[in-house]
C-alpha cells in the first residue's frame, strides 16, 4: 500500500479506535487520527505503554481548568497565516495543518483544532515578508508536518525560497519518517536532494520520543535519507507516562545516535491545554536529564530546553547549580521574566 494510501485509510472516529482496539475510549474535545499501520505498532505494545500513552485519547484531555491555549506564542509572532518569526534569524513556515497522527499530548493542538486564526495559504505574503527581512537565514518547515505535503509542492516552496538570496538553509521538522515511514521514498528523496544545490544547508528533524518508536521499517527509512547524506537530527518532548526516566533518554538518544541521527532537541514540555497530564515539572526534569552527561558523549547528548510560556523563546532548561526551579526563567534579552 503507498504512503497516501496509508494515510487515507486511517483512523479518525472514536468507534473506529474504541472497534480497532478493542476499548472503550472517553469522548474527548481533540479529534483522533492514526494510520492502521501504526495502530498495529500500538496494539502490539499494548495498554499504558509509551505508544499507546502518546496517540489514543485519555479524560483528561477534558479538563480546560489548566495549561493554555497558545503555549508558545505562536500567535505573538504570526507574521501572516504561514510565517511565525520569534528569532532574528529564523523563521517557522506552516504551509500545512495537517499531520501524519495526532499526539494527544501536542502543544499545538488547540491552534490546529482551531486552524482558521493561523493558518491559512498566504505563501507570497510570507515570501515578501522574507524578502523585506534579510536577517533571516533560516526557514523551518513546519506546521502539521511538511512531508505530508506532496512532493510537486515541497519542491516549489524550496524554489520559491531559492530565490531569496538571504536564506542559506532550510530545515524540516517532522514526525512522518516514525509515523508513516514508507513516505520516504524515491521521490521525496529526489526533492530533498536538491535541496542541497539551492541552500547551504539542508536538514530533516525527526520528532521521536521513544526507543519503541525504532522499529525496523523506520530505521530503514533513516538509512535512505543517510544514503543520501541528508543530515538528519531529531527532537524529542519530554513526557510524563512516556519517557520521563534517564534510562528512557538514555536508550532512545543512544538507539538515534547508532542510527546516525544527532539527537538535536529534549523539550521540556510546554503547558498545553487538553495536554497537562503529560507535564512534569522542572524539578524533575533536571534531576532525569543530569545522569545523562555521564552515560552519553557530548554528541549524542541534545539540548535540555524550556519554551518560556507566552512566545519569549527557547533557552536552556538545565540549570547545572541546582535542580530546584526559582519560578523565574532569564529571556534570551537577560531579563528575568516570572513563570511561576
Ligand atoms: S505531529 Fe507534531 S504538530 Fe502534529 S499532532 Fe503530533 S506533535 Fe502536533
Amino acid at each position: 500500500m503507498s504512503w497516501t494510501q496509508e494515510f487515507k485509510s486511517a483512523l479518525k472516529t472514536r468507534e473506529e479506535i474504541s472497534n480497532f482496539f478493542n476499548f472503550d475510549f472517553p469522548e474527548v474535545n481533540y479529534p483522533v487520527f492514526i494510520p492502521i499501520v501504526f495502530a498495529t505498532k500500538i496494539i502490539q505494545a499494548g495498554p499504558g505503554s509509551p505508544l499507546w500513552n502518546q496517540f489514543l485519547p485519555h479524560a483528561e484531555e477534558n479538563n480546560v481548568d489548566m495549561g493554555r491555549l497558545d503555549p508558545i506564542g505562536d500567535k505573538v509572532h504570526a507574521k501572516n497565516n504561514q510565517l511565525i518569526h520569534r528569532y532574528e534569524n529564523r523563521a517557522l513556515f506552516t504551509p500545512t495543518t495537517v499531520c501524519p497522527v495526532l499526539c494527544r499530548y501536542c502543544f499545538r493542538k488547540n491552534e490546529l483544532a482551531d486552524k482558521d486564526e493561523i493558518f491559512d495559504q498566504k505563501f507570497q505574503e510570507a515570501k515578501t515578508y522574507l524578502m523585506e527581512n534579510p536577517e533571516i537565514n533560516e526557514i523551518i518547515f513546519t506546521g502539521g508536518d511538511p512531508f505530508i505535503l506532496s512532493n510537486e509542492k515541497i519542491a516549489f516552496y524550496l524554489q520559491e525560497f531559492a530565490e531569496i538570496e538571504s536564506i542559506k538553509y532550510v530545515r524540516f521538522h517532522t514526525r512522518t519518517p516514525v509515523i508513516l515511514p514508507s513516505r520516504i521514498d524515491e521521490g521525496l528523496l529526489a526533492v530533498l536532494e536538491s535541496a542541497k544545490h539551492f541552500f547551504k544547508r539542508s536538514m530533516v528533524m525527526i520528532h521521536i520520543n521513544h526507543e519503541s518508536e525504532l522499529t525496523e521499517d523506520v530505521i530503514d527509512a533513516i538509512a535512505r535519507l543517510n544514503e543520501q547524506n541528508i543530515e538528519v537530527f531529531s527532537q524529542t518532548v519530554l513526557l510524563k507516562s512516556v519517557n520521563d526516566s534517564t534510562d528512557a533518554l538514555y536508550n532512545l538518544f543512544s538507539a538515534l545516535a547508532d542510527n546516525k541521527v544527532k539527537p538535536y532537541y529534549l523539550h521540556h514540555p510546554d503547558e498545553a491545554r487538553g495536554a497537562m497530564y503529560f507535564y512534569l515539572s522542572l524539578e524533575e526534569g533536571r534531576r532525569i536529564f543530569a545522569p545523562l552527561h555521564n552515560r552519553l558523549p557530548g554528541w549524542a547528548l541534545p539540548q535540555y530546553i524550556i519554551d518560556i510560556p507566552g512566545g519569549e523563546g527557547k533557552i536552556p532548561a538545565f540549570n547545572p547549580e541546582s535542580f530546584e526551579f526559582s519560578g523565574e526563567l532569564i529571556n534570551r534579552n537577560g531579563e528575568k521574566v516570572k513563570i511561576r
